[in-house]
This record gives structure tokens, C-alpha cells and sequence, in this order.
């Protein structure tokens, strides 16, 4: 099926109709509030002394552990294996980003080396996943590429994945284009992919980049606060553009990972993949750690395969914001459960 442009033109003449307000939290706030709330917490996300204070203190830590499965790695280990006898795979995050030192990109690779010893150890299904500027982006790109190169070989030695994360889009390119250079590498078509977010207008021109050299993406909607002129600022055709991306790649050839907690998308996908007699094996659904568990179960009882992105670490403060941006009506929720205790 092919992604049509024409599509997506007309989903970008849309942009400006009218969201209809959703279920939950759109019925108790209006779109323009939601909006202005989801930019306050993206703003948040990338305020140092906010997230010195937050990552420090033993409240920021309690809260936190409503999206994050642990400080350490032993934790992250030990929730995978809950999640593997659940028949979910996972995709470990050793959360950081925007890594300023050597030092400290080094660091990361460490703790990723550590994770996929421990994949092969102990047997887990499970990969992992990689942001760029953890690994030294903004300080050299060769660097970043070296390290990202020393973690794919390691994950290819030990059979499994690297997924590299997508982050705003000053880096979309950069980060396309070294996942290209890390997979045209000798031995390592498909042991490397990348993500791509259907906020953006680029998107259908990369998706069709990326499966014709057989590069394994997973879709999501997009989490950084981004310019009407790269992205759609409207939700309806984000989700519009995401369904035609969903459907073109389910049918590329190429596995993909379907990244929504959007139950209608879901649903969308659950029907397309009987009308169209698509195999299971074909894709998976995927779902970040602590979100809509209800409905990871369900896919998994329906015989889909699932992949749960597994975050842990200190370092939760900016993940955790993107999050509540997402969903202002979880800071309600994590206050409540807060006061309970
Ligand atoms: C596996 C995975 C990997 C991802 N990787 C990236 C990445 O590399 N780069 C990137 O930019 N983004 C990434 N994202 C985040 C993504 O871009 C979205 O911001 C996020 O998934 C919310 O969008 P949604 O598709 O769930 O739909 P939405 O329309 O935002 O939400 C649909 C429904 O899902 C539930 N929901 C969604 N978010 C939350 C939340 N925070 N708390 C509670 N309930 C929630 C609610 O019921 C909501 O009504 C990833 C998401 C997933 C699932």
C-alpha cells in the first residue's frame, strides 16, 4: 500500500478544522488549555534547576516511578523478566539525554554494554533502546557514531536489537542519516532501526527512505514540542497522518513497531490486519512501560506480539515530563496517589 502524498496534502489542508474535544481529559479541559498545558510541562522538561531539584529529591523519585521502573539496572532486569512471563517482549532505556561530556557518553555506552550482557545472561527477550545526544551528539557526531557503532556490534554478538530513539527534530536528519550509515555496515542489516514520528510533515518521504533500504522503523506520534511549519499542531491530523503511515508500513515488508496507546489506532490496526489478512508476525504493538497495562494484556491474550519500552535510571526527570505532557491529567492522578500514601 503505498503512503500517498496526496494523502497527506490533504491532511495538511485540514490543519486548521476544529478538534473535536476526546474522552478523559479533553472533556475536562478544552483543547486550548491542553495545549497550553502540554507546552508548559515540554518547557519544563528542559529547565535545569526544576530537574536538579526534581532527579534529587526522594518525592520527584516516589512520583516518578509511575513511568520508570527503577534507578538501577538490576531493577529494569528483574521488570523485564515480570514482563517476559507475560509474554510482552521489552525494549530497555537507560534514561539520559543531552549528554555535554565524554565522560559521561562513555558512561551511557557502559551501562548499555551491562544490559545486553545481561539480555544474552539471563536470556530475555528483549533489545534496546538509544538516544544519540546520551551518547554524545552535541558534542561531536563521530563520537556519537563510534559509541552507537561499539553498542550495535555488541547487540549483533549477542542476537539482538539497537533502536535508536527519535528526539526533536534539529536532530531527525542527523540521526536518519547515521542509522543509515550504522546499517549499511557489514553484518548489521537489521540488527539496527530507528523511529519516526507522524507529527511531522516530513515523515512520509522518510518512511519510504528508510523500508527501501530495509530498515526497521517504529512509528509513534511524536513527544517534543515542535514549529507549526515542521509539524502538524493539530492532534486530529496527527493521528490522521499516523494511521496512513501505520497502514503504508504494515504493508511495506519491512517489520515495524506500531508505538500508540491510542485505542482507536489500535483498533484501526487490529482491523486492518484482519481485512487485509496481514500476519502478526509482521509488526508489533508498542507501549511504554506503566501505560495502558489493560490493553497490553488484551493484544498479548490476541495473539499480537507486544514490545513494552522499559526506562529506568536518575536520570528521569525529562522522560517523565514528556509524559505529563501527554497527559496533564496524570499530575491529578499522581498527586492523588501521592496524598493516599
Ligand atoms: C514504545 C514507544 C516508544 C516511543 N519512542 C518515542 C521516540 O523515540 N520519540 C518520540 O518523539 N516519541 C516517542 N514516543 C512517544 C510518542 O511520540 C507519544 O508522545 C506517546 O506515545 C503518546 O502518544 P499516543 O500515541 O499514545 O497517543 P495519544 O493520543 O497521546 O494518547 C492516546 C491515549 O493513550 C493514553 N496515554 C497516552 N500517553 C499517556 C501518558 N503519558 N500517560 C497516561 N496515558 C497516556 C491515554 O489513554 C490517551 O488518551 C514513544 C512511544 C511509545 C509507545
Amino acid at each position: 500500500m503505498k503512503c500517498s502524498s496526496r494523502r497527506l496534502r490533504h491532511v495538511r489542508r485540514g490543519a486548521t478544522r476544529t478538534t473535536s474535544l476526546n474522552k478523559g481529559v479533553r472533556s475536562v479541559f478544552s483543547e486550548r488549555y491542553f495545549s497550553v498545558l502540554r507546552s508548559a510541562f515540554l518547557a519544563l522538561s528542559s529547565n535545569a534547576s526544576f530537574r536538579h531539584f526534581s532527579e534529587q529529591s526522594a518525592a520527584g523519585r516516589q512520583v516518578s516511578q509511575r513511568f520508570v521502573a527503577g534507578m538501577q539496572p538490576v531493577e529494569a532486569i528483574s521488570a523485564c523478566q515480570t514482563l517476559n512471563r507475560e509474554g510482552m517482549a521489552v525494549t530497555l532505556d537507560s534514561l539520559g539525554e543531552s549528554v555535554l561530556e565524554e565522560r559521561a557518553a562513555r558512561a551511557s555506552a557502559d551501562v548499555y554494554h551491562q544490559l545486553l550482557d545481561a539480555i544474552a545472561d539471563r536470556r530475555l527477550d528483549a533489545n534496546v533502546s538509544v538516544k544519540l545526544t546520551q551518547i554524545g551528539m552535541d558534542i561531536e557526531t563521530a563520537m556519537a557514531e563510534r559509541i552507537a557503532g561499539e553498542i550495535l556490534q555488541h547487540a549483533t554478538a549477542v542476537d539482538s536489537f539497537v533502536r535508536i530513539d527519535m528526539e526533536g527534530s534539529a536532530y531527525t536528519e542527523a540521526t536518519l542519516a547515521m542509522t543509515e550509515r550504522l546499517h549499511a555496515r557489514p553484518g548489521m542489516k537489521g540488527r539496527v532501526g530507528t523511529v519516526l514520528q507522524a507529527y511531522l510533515y516530513r515523515t512520509a518521504d522518510d518512511a519510504r527512505r528508510l523500508v527501501e533500504k530495509g530498515i526497521r522503523i517504529r512509528l509513534c506520534k511524536g513527544a517534543y514540542k515542535e514549529p507549526p511549519e515542521r509539524a502538524f499542531p493539530e492532534k486530529r491530523d496527527v493521528d490522521e497522518n499516523y494511521v496512513a503511515l501505520m497502514t503504508y508500513l504494515a504493508t511495506s515488508g519491512v517489520f515495524c513497531g506500531i508505538a500508540t496507546h491510542d485505542e482507536r489506532i489500535v483498533n484501526t490496526m487490529r482491523t486492518f490486519v484482519r481485512t487485509h489478512s496481514l500476519p502478526k508476525h509482521m509488526f508489533e504493538f508498542q507501549m511504554l512501560y506503566g501505560i495502558r497495562r489493560d490493553l497490553q494484556r488484551t493484544l498479548v491474550r490476541e495473539g499480537y506480539k507486544v514490545r513494552v519500552y522499559l526506562p529506568f535510571g536518575t536520570e528521569w526527570y525529562p522522560y517523565f515530563m514528556r509524559r505529563l505532557a501527554e497527559r496533564p491529567a496524570n499530575v491529578l492522578f499522581l498527586a492523588k496517589n501521592f496524598l493516599k500514601r
